[in-house]
């Protein structure tokens, strides 16, 4: 059988209503990429897969929640969906109402958006509207809206969402037999780590494949859950996880502490140094919270915390770098400019 999307290949193992109408693009199914160059610049010894999730339809992660959060929706008829964003779950929340024939309004942090995130919602079709304040104001509004009038949220507090994309755990542990030993990610909103954990916890159940430990990777300046408490302005390039008061961020916890795993900051430069890093040895340019999680792991691996070998590693980058071209461009010198003639080329390819 063709590929359906993620409801029609795990559905039977997520907590969906029966009322749930399929709405998809395909999403899921996302290659597993060895990273044998990168695995080998961090001192190699062991096996390393990325999840390379910003191949889904809309661009990242979000879309694998997303298809279950609006299912639902669609399901029972509602005409509006609504989400705060830092730009990802704007863009999937857009494309997903708009293939159900229903309306979407996105609140974004203002000026804070990277540029492929926002044309996204734009093109499918939302209603965005700014907000003079950060993510977190963005998401008490909409909490408080969708209690008031019959909008549906589709953040990741929906607990479709968290169903949605459990899948993620069930895709590496089909591909891998097993669990891998260790899942490095970012943190953001924290509704991600989750849904990892309570997949990999009920793979295990039902066909013993193990758990992973986790590491869980906020940015320096937005890592409410290494500080402990609250960031009122948090700050960093990586906007994606750009947030001071992650909504599932207990839960965060509880999965780095039940998976004897953890949670820790990288600093801007180490997380675009690993965006770089994973562009030129491997090929793969994920958006700069997406290199957050190996950023983490090298930290990790460079101060003897964790020894990596022998063991395999799966580090998921959540989200494509086409979503952020800005952050390249905007330091690169500009390409060298020669004339259309064989011997000008020349002389620049070989000195
Ligand atoms: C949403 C997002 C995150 C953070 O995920 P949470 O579930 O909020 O922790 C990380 N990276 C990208 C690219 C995202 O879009």
């Amino acid at each position: 059988m063709t590929y359906q999307g993620v409801l029609s290949k795990y559905g039977h193992l997520l907590d969906i209503p029966p009322h749930t109408r399929p709405v998809t693009l395909l999403e899921g199914n996302t290659p597993l990429i060895q990273a044998d160059n990168l695995s080998h610049h961090l001192g190699g010894e062991f096996e390393l897969f990325i999840k390379y999730e910003g191949l889904n339809p809309t661009g990242s992660f979000k879309d694998r929640g997303m298809t279950a959060a609006v299912s639902e929706a669609f399901g029972r008829n509602a005409t509006t969906v609504i989400c705060a964003s830092t730009g990802n779950t704007a863009a999937s929340a857009a494309a997903y109402a708009s293939r159900a024939g229903m309306k979407s309004i996105v609140l974004i942090p203002q000026g804070k958006v990277a540029a492929g995130k926002l044309a996204g919602a734009i093109a499918y079709g939302a209603q965005v509207i700014q907000i003079d304040g950060s993510f977190d104001d963005a998401l008490t509004m909409v909490v408080e809206i969708t209690n008031k009038h019959p909008i549906c949220l589709v953040n990741s507090i929906n607990p479709f969402r968290i169903e949605g994309q459990k899948t993620s755990a069930f895709e590496i542990c089909d591909v891998l037999e097993s669990a891998p030993d260790w899942l490095c990610l970012p943190v953001g909103n924290a509704g991600n780590i989750t849904a990892y954990w309570a997949g990999f916890k009920q793979y295990n159940q039902l066909k013993s494949t193990g758990l992973p430990q986790v590491l869980g990777v906020q940015a320096a300046g937005a890592a409410p859950l290494v500080l402990g408490h609250a960031v009122e302005n948090p700050e960093t390039v990586a906007t994606a996880i750009r947030i001071g008061k992650p909504a599932r961020g207990e839960q965060a916890l509880q999965a780095a502490e039940e998976s004897k795993g953890r949670i820790i900051a990288a600093s801007d430069s180490q997380i675009l140094d690993m965006q770089k890093l994973l562009a030129r040895l491997e090929g793969i340019w994920v958006e700069p919270a997406s290199a957050a999680g190996l950023a983490g792991l090298a930290i990790e691996i460079a101060s003897g915390k964790l020894n990596a070998k022998g063991k395999r590693v799966v580090a998921v980058c959540t989200g494509h770098g086409l979503k952020d071209p800005d952050i390249i461009t905007k330091d690169m010198a500009k390409p060298r400019i020669v004339p259309p003639k064989l011997d000008a080329l020349e002389e620049i390819i070989l000195g």
